[in-house]
């Protein structure tokens, strides 16, 4: 169904066109369906890809950068059928943020919308440098193109539309590169309405960092998500001290239930740990600014190798959310409404 006309003000831009906010229903707003995330040291080491088997399923999703092939999700039959079991959980879309750097397929994620119809809304822009090298040595005006073009022609030459602006990949420090392409992102966030999502650096500044670079280089920070809150920030303070700038706060990493993270000595929370953040955030009249997700990147995620899938958010965390209080109203703000306000363009 090529050539679909661009989603107007007011409407989401899907790979298959625009939808408008009302049918938008229960949401993942940040995962991958289609990337290669393998870790460039990983990938330099020209291992064989690894087979996953119910004996080393658990060693490769526990040391989830040691087995080259585990980050990479390209078979658009398989991750059609992954998408199908979400919308069997009740979900209606996935935001897919894969940019330059981990390998995008805006058509194969077109695909799969098709064949799941699971609605599908694309990131555009640039992943941190380690990954995207050469992709982040153009200037602010050339990357703001490049993004802007993303929205409103389609992703790569492609005529397959972004409807968010993201993940742009910032580092611990921020490289040069990546703050003009986070320059860039608000300058395309101003001309196109959409709204950004960031995946910061590790370093617990680095989320306030972020929001400041934006505003000052004209964006809506209101329309600003910071993604990876759960390997970055500890504490409910740190968390206010975002929100309290008028940004979005992500936790986008339920579903992992381990502490155990492999890129730094980091304790990650569980389910419950991240709920209870948020449950913080509510109480103190911040939940419109939480967005929640599973960070799918990996095959040990994945049904089929004996993860928990796309619906785990539905199926397993929304019946903890209830047996931690939080009501009807606020489950739909986390899962339709938060959702609806960010992919609305405007
Ligand atoms: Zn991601």
């Amino acid at each position: 169904m090529p050539n679909q006309r661009p989603a107007a003000r007011g409407e989401i831009q899907t790979v298959r066109g625009p939808l408008s906010p009302e049918r938008l229903g229960p949401t993942l707003m940040h995962e991958h369906l289609l990337c290669d995330v393998t870790p460039p040291e990983l990938a330099a080491q020209g291992l064989p890809e690894v087979e996953i088997t119910p004996e080393n399923a658990f060693a490769i999703r526990y040391h989830w950068c040691r087995d080259y092939g585990n980050h990479i999700l390209s078979d658009i039959a398989e991750m059609t059928r992954e998408a199908a079991f979400f919308a069997q959980a009740g979900g209606s879309a996935i935001v897919e943020l894969t940019i330059e750097g981990i390998r995008p397929d805006p058509l194969g994620l077109r695909a799969i919308s098709e064949g799941s119809g699971v609605h599908v809304v694309a990131g555009c822009g640039v992943y941190i440098e380690s990954f995207a090298g050469a992709a982040l040595a153009r200037s602010v005006d050339e990357l703001a193109a490049m993004m802007i073009a993303g929205v409103r022609h389609g992703i790569g030459g492609t005529d397959v539309r972004a409807g968010i602006i993201g993940e742009i990949g910032i580092s611990d420090p921020a490289t040069p590169g990546e703050l003009r392409a986070l320059t860039a992102a608000a300058i395309a966030q101003r001309e196109t309405g959409a709204s950004i999502n960031v995946h910061p650096g590790r370093d617990p500044a680095s989320p306030l960092q972020v929001v400041a670079h934006v505003a000052a280089a004209g964006g809506d920070v209101t329309r600003l998500i910071i993604s990876h809150l759960d390997r970055t920030f500890s504490s409910l303070d740190q968390t206010l001290a975002l929100v309290e700038t008028g940004a979005v706060a992500e936790w986008d990493f339920f579903g992992i239930e381990s502490s155990h993270y492999p890129f730094a000595p980091i304790d990650l929370p569980n389910d419950g740990m991240r709920l209870n953040l948020i449950a913080g955030l509510i109480e103190r009249g911040h939940g419109a600014q939480v967005a929640i997700s599973q960070d799918i990147c990996t095959k040990t995620r994945l049904r089929r190798h004996g993860g928990h899938g796309y619906g785990h958010l539905i199926e397993n965390v929304v019946p903890m959310m209830r047996r931690k209080g939080f009501d009807d109203s606020m489950i739909d703000q986390l899962l339709i409404k938060t959702p609806r306000r960010l992919l609305t363009l405007v």
